[in-house]
């Protein structure tokens, strides 16, 4: 596995909006010292993006220009990337993608709290029914690296945020040659 030299891994989290990616990525960036690099706000500080998107109520983001702010950072190592899809970052730059999973009715429940309705909500729910984000994971990086996490309740996380904290301090630079 190349993991281009880098000093310190990347961890890419996944999941359908509400499963709690900001929320682990915050406090696992405070224990291990990683860059939290939460991607939808990058989007909007830095207008990567080609618009509003009207129907789903977000920005469409532009994959390239993400990519291009992002590669210095990724090179360098350290980062935990927060974002709700993941099949067009550069497979090479993770060493770790967790897909945070969600229980459809406590999902919805989120959602709703957090002002989602209509086809918002509705295409969200599907999104975690069908395990979208998942099979996206898995279909874009070495099975052997990605990791499901349920995220349901506040334990859930903190188990979740020990174990990544963990496998970041076990984990050693490849020596390829
Ligand atoms: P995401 O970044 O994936 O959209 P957030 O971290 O913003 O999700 O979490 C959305 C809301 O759900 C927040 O109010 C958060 O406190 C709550 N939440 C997320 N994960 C959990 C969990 N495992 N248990 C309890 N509440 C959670
Ligand atoms: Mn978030």
């Amino acid at each position: 596995m190349a993991d281009g030299g880098r000093a310190r891994p990347n961890i890419l989290v996944t999941g359908t909006p509400g499963t709690g990616k900001t929320t682990t990525c915050s406090l696992l960036s405070d224990a291990i010292r990683l860059r939290h690099i939460n991607v939808g706000e990058l989007v909007r500080e830095k207008d990567l993006h080609d618009g509003w998107d009207e129907e789903f109520e977000c920005h469409i983001i532009n994959e390239d220009l993400v990519c291009d702010e992002l590669e210095d950072k990724m090179e360098e190592g350290g980062n935990i990337v927060d974002y709700h899809g993941c099949d067009f970052f550069p497979e090479r730059w993770f060493d770790c993608v967790v897909v945070l999973q969600t229980d459809n009715s406590i999902l919805h429940d989120r959602l709703s709290s957090r002002g989602y309705m209509g086809p918002k909500l509705i295409n969200n729910i599907e999104c975690e029914i069908f395990q979208v984000l998942l099979e996206e994971a898995k279909a874009s990086y070495a099975e052997d690296i990605v990791m499901a996490l349920q995220s349901d309740t506040v334990e859930d996380i903190s188990r979740n945020v020990a174990k990544l904290t963990e496998w970041v301090n076990n984990w050693r630079p490849h020596r390829s040659s």
